[in-house]
């Protein structure tokens, strides 16, 4: 099995016009993220914020959660954040998960050639291999240049409707790719 951890990447994403921009913190997507990464068993949840202030606010909620009222009054939030770690770009992730640790990718859009099916990718974690760290955009998504250095673009989550609707929140998203990667069938 090999070692998977996920950041959520607050740049480069892109704007509605596909500009890069640099996206804020959300709070309920650490909660969420970091439930989400507990129950399936990662090593760890990454967030990644090149501004210092944003850094700091979540830092101010982890410890809210781990150390503070906010763990004392629901205890069951304190392993799962405790899983959050806060950086300063995806680079600094993926260091922190190892040496030779993967990029995969995910976006609501099908990778061209590159692309990794779930249950292709499902099969991958099973063996043996360096770490896989899965990178989560905000905004409209990563940044071209985030998929241009990833070992693998995973399929997105796909929706049965004709006109194709899969815009999942970051949140729904993350929860659903990790029960298709790493869930019991
Ligand atoms: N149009 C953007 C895109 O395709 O990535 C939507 C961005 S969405 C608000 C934020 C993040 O949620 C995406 O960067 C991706 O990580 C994830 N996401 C959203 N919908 C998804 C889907 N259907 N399949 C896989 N990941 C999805």
């Amino acid at each position: 099995m090999r070692r998977v951890g996920c950041v959520l990447a607050h740049h480069p994403v892109e704007d509605r016009e596909g500009r890069t921009v640099t996206s804020a913190i959300t709070n309920i997507d650490l909660h969420d993220i970091s439930r989400s990464a507990l129950t399936f068993g990662l090593e760890g949840f990454w967030v990644s914020h090149p501004i210092e202030a944003q850094r700091a606010l979540a830092h101010r909620i982890r410890e809210h959660w781990v150390h503070g009222s906010g763990g004392t009054r629901i205890p069951d939030r304190i392993p799962a954040l405790s899983l959050l770690n806060i950086v300063e770009s995806i680079e600094h992730a993926k260091a922190a998960l190892g040496e030779g640790t993967e990029l995969w990718t995910t976006s609501a859009r099908l990778p061209g050639a590159s692309g990794l099916s779930l249950a292709d990718g499902r099969a991958a974690l099973q063996g043996d291999g360096p770490p896989v760290l899965l990178v989560f955009g905000t905004g409209w998504g990563l940044g071209k240049e985030v998929h241009a250095q990833a070992a693998a673009h995973l399929h997105p989550v796909l929706s049965p409707r004709a006109d194709g609707y899969n815009h999942l929140s970051v949140r729904a998203a993350v929860a659903i790719l990790l029960d298709r990667l790493l869930g019991v069938p």
